[in-house]
């Protein structure tokens, strides 16, 4: 593994900060800066300024509209991306259903889906969870009946991300009830304004309305919207769980997570010093960067078996584990810094909010609805408890 830079991905790496410093839209870095709530259109602006310089899929082969960079240049990227404090985009469509789109869909899907998912013209949801189907995924109901030349679909997802904004939906469906678990199971993509889908939100414990619950009633469905063979949907599911479990690792925004935390802490008091002068706080800023030193590693390695023409495997298991936990380390530690300051805003601040905030910033506004929402990455992606059966079983085999 060599982790040198070249010129030429020193020179990269130059463009693309410049490029991020001049175009990243003012107003997000604003709301950003105040700890204010994003909405979908906060989120689109920087997809559509990546978008219109052909940066918004790095990871997608070339010839649907992927950088051709090299895996060094993708890993830049992240870290880059992250050094700069830019949003993450929404990965239903870029890094989920994209991918299992231009590997398994029909000419057709692709040149119907792909290009839209590109520009941010349809946001997608992952209708994958239900009631009695969450680590146990093989276990799902919703039943998809064939008549003609559609599917009809009647069942109940879950925990259903942005499905109140999203365009489309990629639903897994049971299509043979009475094959084994696995293997009865289709990958549906689901227009979701047809009639028939309603979409009633959770709140979570930070007050956000994040995930929803989604009702299909006789919910016809085109059969030229399947992706992959009926009843072969599982092969796709999986496919798509490996590659969301290496982005949920998230180690550059980490890293940059740390170096707020270190800024911040050389500036806010405790008695008479600095915060990072206090020993004990300190150390828990070292044992965590620690940690995430190690898990970069792991991702180097990983990214390094990619270039040598390696899919993510089982080992994305461990990126997942101890990258969502770091995530929520750094919550914890974010928030023991705004101390009492953060406890008026556990819900966040939404739009409309006349309230003055108090206190040391947006960061410290942030602390306590950011700590509770963190609390998802040890459960979604498939929980960590899961993982580490996948790790005993694929990796040591145990
Ligand atoms: C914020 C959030 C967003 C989400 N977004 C989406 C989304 O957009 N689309 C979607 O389809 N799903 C989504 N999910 C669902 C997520 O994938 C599931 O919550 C997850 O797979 C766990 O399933 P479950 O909640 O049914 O818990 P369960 O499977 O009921 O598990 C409950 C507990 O038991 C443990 N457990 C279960 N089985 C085992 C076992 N065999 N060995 C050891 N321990 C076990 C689990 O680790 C967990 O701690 C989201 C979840 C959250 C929290």
């Amino acid at each position: 593994m060599d982790l040198d830079f070249s010129p030429e991905d020193l020179a990269f790496r130059d463009e693309v900060r410049t490029f991020i410093a001049e175009n990243y839209p003012k107003e997000l870095r604003g709301k950003q800066d105040e700890g204010d709530e994003l909405s979908k259109e906060d989120f689109l602006s920087w997809h559509k300024v990546l978008h219109k310089k052909g940066w918004v899929a790095p990871a997608w082969p070339v010839e649907y509209g992927g950088t051709g960079w090299t895996v060094t240049q993708r890993f830049i990227w992240s870290e880059e991306t992250a050094r700069a404090d830019c949003i993450r985009l929404m990965p239903f469509g870029l890094t989920m259903v994209g991918p299992v789109i231009y590997t398994f869909g029909t000419p057709e899907q692709k040149a119907k889906f792909l290009p839209r998912i590109l520009s941010g013209e349809d946001w997608w949801c992952q209708g994958y969870s239900e009631p009695g189907a969450g680590s146990d995924l093989a276990n799902l109901r919703t039943r998809a009946v064939r008549e003609g030349d559609h599917y009809v679909i009647n069942g109940q997802k879950t925990w259903t991300t942005m499905a109140q904004h999203a365009d489309w939906g990629f639903f897994l469906c049971r299509t043979d009830p009475d094959a084994k678990a696995q293997e009865g199971i289709s990958f549906i993509l689901v227009d979701m304004k047809t009639p028939g889908i309603e979409v009633r939100p959770i709140i979570t414990l930070g007050g956000e309305h994040e995930v929803n619950e989604v009702f299909l009633d006789n919910v016809r469905v085109p059969v030229e919207n399947r992706v992959f063979e009926e009843n072969k949907g599982w092969t796709c599911a999986k496919f798509l769980l490996a590659h969301e479990r290496v982005g949920i690792a998230g180690v550059a925004a980490s890293k940059r997570g740390i170096e707020r935390i270190r800024e911040i802490a050389a500036t806010e008091l405790d008695g008479e010093k600095s915060l990072l002068a206090n020993p004990f706080f300190r150390r828990k800023v070292a044992e965590l960067e620690m940690d995430l030193t190690a898990l970069e590693f792991t991702e180097l390695r990983t990214l390094a078996g990619e270039a040598a023409g390696k899919g993510p495997g089982p080992e994305s298991s461990v990126l997942k584990i101890k990258g969502s936990e770091i995530q929520q380390r750094l919550t914890e530690l974010t928030l023991e810094m705004a101390g009492h300051y953060g406890a008026p805003y556990f819900r966040g601040f939404g739009e409309g909010d006349n309230e003055h905030p108090i206190g040391p910033g947006g960061w410290a506004n942030r602390a306590a609805p950011s700590y509770f929402n963190t609390r998802k990455t040890t459960i979604y992606g498939g929980s960590n408890e899961i993982q580490r059966n996948i790790i005993a079983k694929m990796v040591l085999g145990l």
